[in-house]
């Protein structure tokens, strides 16, 4: 029987019926506006393609995982204002009657990388958007990391040179953490430029590099990963080399692995699935839901 698989974001949702295979059948994209005028939408999509063995969720955040929470599956403290406290598991779940499973979105593009991407084959590595904010997803042996809640990697704090860069960060909550100065919109309100119009030499790819590099040595000691997959609408492939180079020269041959010698060419990679990762991982999200026969949460 077909699964449903929803990337639910903070602009669109992506909906879609498809196959453990990783065959999508049907897809539909609903923009992300009020819970009701949204569900309603996202329902009806769902109900057109019933029946359904269960459906999978990848969520922006943040978003409550602990099953032992009152809470369990509701959209938390989100700039979003209109979905704060929405109970999104609950209402596909009560929409459908099926068994649902729900991640973060970014948990869930991992476990497609995992399965399709750039981490084929690997158990424990990392996965880094880098567009509107930054979101990573851990996975270990396999299964993506919970702790008290899903991992905030984008929210880390990195060194802020500000003789060399004034900038004082756009995070609501932190200003100058990671998110704040290095996210596409970071970036576009510091040059005061489109990331489109930013030329591959302009200084701003440098500095974003930087910042990503940084950010990797922090993630590389605290986890060691096998792999670190970064995708996302600002990770164009001409930040890839100066990342990987930098990388090296922060971390001064400290850890020691066959995979760290070299360029890091495959160790710092790029996501193959871009675009689809989120839906496709939300599809294996339902397939865990189907097998499992009861209400998953990752
Ligand atoms: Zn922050």
């Amino acid at each position: 029987m077909p699964l449903g698989a929803i990337e639910a974001g903070g602009t669109k949702f992506v909906c879609a019926v498809g196959l453990p295979s990783g065959e999508l059948l049907h897809q539909t994209r609903i923009p992300t506006s009020t819970p009701q005028e949204t569900m309603e939408r996202v329902v009806a999509f769902f109900r057109a393609h019933q029946p359904l063995a269960a459906v999978g969720i990848g969520s922006f955040g943040p978003v409550q995982l602990n099953r032992d929470s009152p809470r369990f599956g509701f959209i938390a403290n989100t700039p979003k204002i209109a979905w704060r406290s929405f109970n999104l598991l609950g209402a596909v779940q009560r929409a459908l009657e099926v068994p649902v499973a729900l991640d973060t979105d970014v948990n869930a593009a991992a476990l497609a990388e995992a399965r399709w991407g750039a981490a084929a084959g690997i158990r424990t590595f990392l996965y880094v958007t880098v567009g509107t904010g930054i979101g990573g997803a851990a996975l270990v042996g396999g299964i993506p990391l919970h702790g008290l809640t899903h991992p905030e990697m984008g929210h880390i704090r990195i060194p802020h040179d500000r003789t060399l860069d004034p900038f004082p960060g756009i995070c609501p909550s932190h200003g100058d953490c990671l998110e704040g100065l290095a996210c596409g919109p970071a970036i576009e309100a510091r040059w005061q430029t489109p990331l489109s119009m930013l030329p591959g030499d302009h200084p701003a790819w440098t500095l974003e590099a930087e910042y990503l590099a940084l950010a990797c040595v922090n993630w590389m000691c605290t986890l060691v990963p096998e792999r670190i997959v970064l995708g996302g609408g600002v990770m164009q492939a001409h930040l890839f080399p100066l990342i990987r180079a930098r990388v090296r020269d922060l971390l001064n041959q400290y850890l020691e692995a066959p995979e760290l010698a070299g360029e890091l060419d495959r160790y710092i990679a790029p996501s193959p699935l871009e675009g689809r990762a989120g839906v496709l991982g939300a599809l294996l999200l339902a397939a865990q839901a189907a097998d499992s026969g009861k209400l998953a949460g990752g």
